[in-house]
């Protein structure tokens, strides 16, 4: 039995919503003609029978007129006043009796019963499906990553337990699902996971043990799964996992490496063999207000800049790009050109002090890795988490500034905002912009949409649990080796192919092509990689190419290199 709530909730969405309005205003014209009857009764039964009644009698004998009950305990004795009593009879019955019950059987019930006899869920995949993705589990992570498979014309198939969420995912997103528990046996035989290029399970840990479990016995297939916590990650690949992905621990790490001011190991994001990729914030650096040409970062460090970070924008810097107190710098190289950074700007992490607000899994993974590049930090949380015995917090709530200034925002160069309460997050980065306009915030978005508004209250990064998540479970089925640097700008691989072989860079004609920007060649694993290779440097065949771009300029590179 489907529960009332989904009933109701199909009467509040489509064209049931669009027929609850007229029905409404159909109520509210009844309610007019009885008081408007009411208000005429009062009045003839004064002026015809000199009879004086108050305006609820009035409505009671309209009520009992129109409905036909007539009681007979109120009545008129004159020709007038039965011709006004017959009037209200008879539109009682066209208009409540008839018309009303009409409207609702007409408007409701029918396409109600129609919609339960005629919707069929989903129960199997169609025979001969095969190379599709199964997902299980719907939530925003996977609901991206679903536009992501669309877009790239992936086959796929939901799986999901809830009637009504299939119904509505059909109804509303045009997306037919499979309806069924994907722990269960017979059910994802029938999604033909054996036959599926990968199996991803986005539930709880719990179910996710089961589900993979029960697949394992199934079939060799590979799966890859979320995990909330970390520690369960050992227990998903021993149930057969192939790759355990922990976003929150994810998430956290992309926060922190964020909010840090100083030393330029703790802003290594990723790394691609041998080279490191750092983002480096311009603030309190002596680049600082100079063009990129004049700031010589990489006649001094040997660094590339290959990408320049302006409040959530990121651009591919040219000599002439202006790096202002509030840029990030992205950059690319080996460790000791890092080291040679580090030195130049001359700070040591332990300068540092970051406030992380959320004691939560994001804020703890966030705190581990501050804890690990020895940056000190403070954090916040309403309530202490007794999952964690690593970290003590403060207790207090950050929505309020005195909670804030006595954990002196204001000596803080690094803000956090990790819980999963958007309006929260969004009101901790208004006021710490305020206590302190020079502080770096980064901020965790729960929801794509809240992303512009925490930009727009002051925040230097966001990092949206959407997009990481369905980044990185596109990678990992595409098979790429590719950083997602922020929604709409990834670093990505590829092998020089054959038809390049001797050619130089400029004369291949990439970015014209593509719009991706060579920023790096890797030549075997021993050899320094070239960064940032001249035009005429000379590709070979047993190159690697490493680029940067949107995904639509990545989709572009590897279909040329390919
Ligand atoms: P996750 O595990 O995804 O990081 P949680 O909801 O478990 O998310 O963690 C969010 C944390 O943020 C919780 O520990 C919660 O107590 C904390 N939190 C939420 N609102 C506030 C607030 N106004 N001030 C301080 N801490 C907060
Ligand atoms: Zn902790």
């Amino acid at each position: 039995m489907k529960p009332i709530a989904s009933e109701i909730a199909y009467i509040v969405r489509g064209s049931a919503r669009k027929n609850l309005k007229v029905l409404t205003a159909y109520c509210s014209f009844l309610a007019c003609m009885v008081f408007g009857y009411a208000f005429l009764f009062q009045h003839l039964m004064q002026t015809l029978e000199g009879r004086e009644f108050s305006f609820i009698a009035g409505v009671y004998w309209v009520i009992t007129v129109m409905t036909t009950l007539g009681f007979g305990d109120i009545t008129f004795h004159s020709d007038p006043g039965y011709i006004f009593a017959g009037i209200v009879t008879i539109s009682g019955v066209v208009f409540l009796l008839i018309l009303l019950p009409f409207g609702i059987i007409s408007m409701f019930l029918a396409p109600w019963i129609e919609n339960r006899l005629r919707y069929h869920p989903l129960l199997e995949v169609p025979p001969g499906t095969g190379n599709h993705v199964v997902i299980c589990g719907l939530d925003p992570v996977t609901r991206a990553l679903v536009r992501k498979l669309q877009a790239r014309d992936i086959p796929f198939f939901l799986v999901i337990s809830q009637y009504e969420d299939v119904q509505r995912l059909e109804e509303v997103e045009g997306i037919r699902a499979v309806y069924g528990d994907p722990s269960d046996l017979a059910v994802l035989m029938k999604l033909g996971v054996e036959r599926a290029r990968n199996v991803i399970v986005n539930l709880g840990d719990k179910e996710n043990i089961n589900i993979v479990l029960t697949v394992r016995s199934l079939c060799s297939t590979p799966i890859v799964t979320m995990v909330d916590e970390p520690e369960h990650a050992e227990l998903l690949r021993l149930a057969g996992a192939n790759q355990v992905v922990p976003l929150k621990k994810i998430l956290g790490r992309y926060l922190a490496t964020r909010a840090t001011t100083k030393g330029a190991f703790a802003h290594v994001l990723e790394s691609l063999g041998k080279l490191l990729i750092a983002e480096l914030p311009v603030h309190g650096t002596p680049f600082a207000g100079k063009k990129l040409r004049d700031a010589l970062i990489r006649e001094q460090t040997g660094l590339a800049v290959v990408g320049v970070w302006e409040r959530g924008k990121i651009v591919i810097p040219r000599g002439e790009t202006y790096l202002s107190e509030q840029s990030v710098i992205v950059v690319m190289g080996a460790r000791n050109n890092l080291e040679k950074l580090e030195k130049l700007t001359g700070e040591l992490p332990e300068q540092d002090m970051v406030m992380i607000i959320g004691h939560g899994r994001v804020g703890c993974s966030a705190a581990s890795f501050l804890e690990h590049k020895s940056v000190p930090f403070i954090l916040i949380d309403k309530v202490v988490n007794s999952g964690c015995t690593e970290h003590v917090a403060v207790i207090g709530d950050a929505t309020s500034r005195e909670i804030l200034k006595g954990a002196a925002i204001d000596q803080a160069q690094g803000l956090i905002a990790t819980t999963n309460d958007d309006s929260a997050n969004i009101l901790f980065t208004l006021a710490s912009r305020h206590l302190n306009p020079h502080i770096r915030i980064a901020a965790r978005a729960n929801r794509e949409e809240n992303v512009a508004q925490l930009y727009t209250a002051g925040a230097d990064f966001v990092v949206s649990t959407t997009s990481v998540g369905s980044n990185i479970l596109m990678n990992i089925l595409e098979k790429r080796d590719s950083i997602f640097l922020s929604e709409g700008m990834n670093i990505f691989r590829h092998p020089v192919p054959e038809t390049m072989d001797c050619r130089t860079l400029q004369s291949c004609r990439i970015r014209e092509k593509t719009g991706g920007t060579v920023i790096g060649l890797e030549r075997g694993r021993q050899e320094e990689p070239i960064i940032i290779p001249s035009p005429e440097t000379i590709l070979t065949s047993d190159m690697t190419m490493i680029l940067i771009g949107s995904p639509e300029q990545e989709a572009r590179c590897r279909e040329l290199l390919h």
